[in-house]
């Protein structure tokens, strides 16, 4: 089995990369060693146990949280290096879709939408804004919702509308954290197509933490398994779960 270092592409063709990356909280650690490369237009599905780290490593990649040691790249920028006007910049060109959606409940869907554009690209006039979230909606097939509130929405809607919302500001990267959990099987599936649409679409690179191996298998081009805090195999999703590794037996027994 591959370590993903070892897979290593040139530097200028990684969208993220990974060395050595290190994160405690006080004495608990959870990334130990993290080395990752992902090219452009490529999905890499990360799996692990709960508390094993997955979603403090793409809060890592994103810049919502900083890492303890290591070297952290995207888009070419070492994201703990550059100043707080850079670090901004990038992160609109990075996408995250969390776990719960994080709309805001006391904005319709239209006021949601357009909050980052309008926080962002303060340039944009209301037609253009008006256009961006009519385009994003349709995207995500969702433009009778306009006017709902997100309480009005289902959970698989509310997913849609959290990557419309992502989409607005035409990510180069998407983050996704567990984004079918919860969902029934056939709005997982919906939500699984919705990913590879926006990969081919905006030509996004992206990672998906995920603990169901079909959305892995659907959406990735390849996976990785965090144990004990670093990779313990990755590789396309065939290579890795024809290991006999016993985190990874278990992880397979348990969705099939
Ligand atoms: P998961 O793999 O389930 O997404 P997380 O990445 O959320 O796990 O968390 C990994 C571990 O780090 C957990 O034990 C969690 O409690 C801890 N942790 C995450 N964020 C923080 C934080 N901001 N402060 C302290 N501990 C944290
Ligand atoms: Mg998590």
């Amino acid at each position: 089995m591959n370590s993903l270092a070892s897979q290593s592409y040139p530097n200028n063709e990684c969208v993220i990369r990974t060395r050595g990356l290190k994160k405690s909280f006080g004495s608990l650690n959870v990334l130990k060693n993290i080395d990752l490369d992902i090219v452009k237009g490529e999905n890499l599905a990360v799996l692990g146990r709960s508390g094993s780290g997955k979603s403090v490593l793409i809060k890592i990649i994103s810049g919502l949280l900083k890492p303890d040691e290591g070297k952290v790249e995207v888009l070419g920028q070492e994201i703990d290096k550059i100043g707080p006007e850079a670090l901004q910049a990038l992160r609109m060109k990075i996408g995250f879709s969390f776990q719960n959606s994080a709309l805001y409940d006391s904005m319709s869907v239209k006021e949601n939408l357009s909050f980052p554009l309008v926080r962002n690209k303060r340039h944009l006039g209301e037609k253009e804004v008006k256009y961006a979230i009519e385009e994003v909606l349709s995207e995500v097939g969702l433009s009778q919702t306009l006017n709902q509130m997100p309480s009005e929405l289902s959970g698989g809607q509310r997913k849609r509308i959290g990557i419309a919302r992502t989409l607005i500001l035409k990510p180069e990267i998407m983050l996704y954290d567990e984004p079918t959990a919860g969902l029934d099987p056939i709005t997982s599936i919906d939500i699984n197509n919705l990913i590879l649409k926006v990969q081919k679409k905006y030509n996004t690179s992206a990672i998906i933490i995920t603990h169901d191996l079909t959305c892995a298998k659907k959406t990735a081009n390849k996976v990785a398994m965090i144990v004990d805090g670093t990779f313990l195999t990755s590789g396309s999703f065939d290579e890795v779960f024809t290991s006999d590794d016993e985190n990874v037996k278990a992880f397979y027994d348990y969705n099939f």
